[in-house]
């Protein structure tokens, strides 16, 4: 199958074997040279502020400098996170009363630090866009607006808006576009038109179909951002079972699953129909960044793994002339370093311990690897730790070594890609 055979074929060789492999394309080894085109994608999971998180940023360490560490490996034409939130900075809550902890807001500190970092295409159809009703969806869309920087994926802005967003980089047209299968608070959504592309039932499917059939038949590269499954579930549910059989019968070229918030396999499909390549289903990303698993027990240990994935698509030229779909994908190869979400009190001082307020925590994404170095060169060369210090590294240390090997269970060895720590 050739999208078994592509993803162990170093990037090198993969396009040559491709045009060997399927001679139908009749160009000399110099046209094919002048004629490959590549596109990078890098995507993460979810991103949910919660209070502790937001507490986090603006006391400890802020949103840029949280992800900063991660800027080397977030690279590429596109770079993408599900953002689990509203923007809505102006929302005050009722006097007396605070948000409620799982209604999602943050300011446009946040897309600053994003954009900083590197990332371009956001996903806003999940669960959590309608937290703060008809008002909050549209703040957030209007200031995303505002941050042009951003391809934003899930919403229609008005009836006569066809679904999805095309994209040209490299000369390669993408088409993406985002779906949830789960909303909170579904009737604060307007009714005079879809605003969130939810799916909850068979017309929706039906309309799903054409929507991606129609940008199948006018892009190079199809790509859908999937809000699905179930919540803490290491396994797909049966809707995404349906769901992946429809972008295969579509045509659809890679899925970013988001929603569980725990890692799921990755699936790599055969061709199907007329479709010459294979389907890469990356049913759960996991966590980017939230207070989830806090409380550190081994159960909780899958809800702070997470994975920055990396994904090559290669093309090969069909026509000198532009057409409506003007390259072939010919190969597609995927690698993903594991995340770990640290989240710990900054300091074990008698101080931040008996007050443990959300302001002392250090919250953010890191890279499990290097995670498990840093706590072991610790361990290693200062003697000036206290025994408790030292009893919570150790403890720590060992759920991490035990959650890198997790996450290789989960997405398979042959595809880690080992992160270079800074010294
Ligand atoms: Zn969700």
């Amino acid at each position: 199958m050739f999208s078994e055979q592509i993803r162990f074929i170093p990037l090198f060789f993969g396009p040559l074997l491709v045009f060997f492999l399927f001679g139908k394309v009749s160009l000399s080894a110099k046209a094919l040279q002048q004629n490959k085109r590549t596109i990078t994608l890098s995507a993460v999971g979810d991103l949910i502020p919660h209070i502790p998180v937001k507490a986090a940023a603006r006391q400890s360490i802020n949103y840029h400098d949280m992800f900063s560490d991660l800027q080397d490996y977030l690279r590429g034409d596109l770079v993408f996170v599900n953002l689990e939130t509203t923007i809505f900075p102006q929302h005050q809550p009722p006097a007396n009363s605070v948000d409620w902890p799982m209604f999602f807001r943050e300011s446009d500190d946040l897309l600053r630090a994003l954009k900083k970092t590197g990332f371009n295409v956001l996903n806003i159809a999940n669960n959590h866009i309608m937290d703060y009703g008809n008002e909050g969806w549209q703040q957030t869309v209007a200031i995303l607006k505002k941050w042009n920087n951003f391809t934003v994926l899930g919403i229609r802005r008005h009836p006569r808006h066809l679904p999805g967003v095309t994209l040209v980089r490299n000369g390669i047209k993408i088409g993406l576009i985002g779906y949830t299968t789960n909303l909170n608070l579904r009737h604060r959504m307007p009714v005079e038109y879809p605003a969130v592309h939810y799916i909850q039932g068979l017309p929706d499917m039906e309309q799903m179909a054409r929507d991606l059939s129609r940008l199948r038949s006018t892009h190079d590269l199809l790509i859908v951002s999937m809000h699905w499954g179930e919540e803490y579930s290491p396994e797909p549910d049966g809707l995404n079972q349906k769901l992946i059989h429809l972008f295969q019968e579509t045509g659809v070229d890679v899925v970013l699953g988001h929603h569980p918030h725990v890692l799921q396999p990755v699936l790599s499909l055969p061709p199907s129909g007329k479709k010459k390549g294979g389907m890469l289903v990356i049913q759960s990303m996991g966590n980017f960044l939230s207070n989830q698993g806090q409380g550190f027990p081994n159960t909780t240990a899958p809800l702070r793994q997470g994975a920055i994935f990396q994904i090559q698509f290669h093309f090969l030229q069909k026509s000198e002339f532009p057409s409506k779909k003007q390259f072939e994908l010919v190969g597609v190869q995927w690698q993903y370093l594991p995340l770990w979400t640290r989240n710990r009190y900054r300091s074990l001082d008698k101080e931040s311990v008996v007050k443990r307020g959300f302001d002392r925590r250090d919250i953010q994404p890191v890279l499990l690897l290097c995670e498990i170095q840093q706590i072991q060169e610790q361990l290693r060369s200062s003697s000036a730790l206290s025994w408790q210090e030292r009893f919570y590294k150790q403890k720590e240390l060992f759920f991490l070594t035990q959650s890198y090997q997790r996450v290789q269970e989960v997405l398979g060895r042959e595809n880690l890609l080992p992160a270079r720590c800074r010294p």
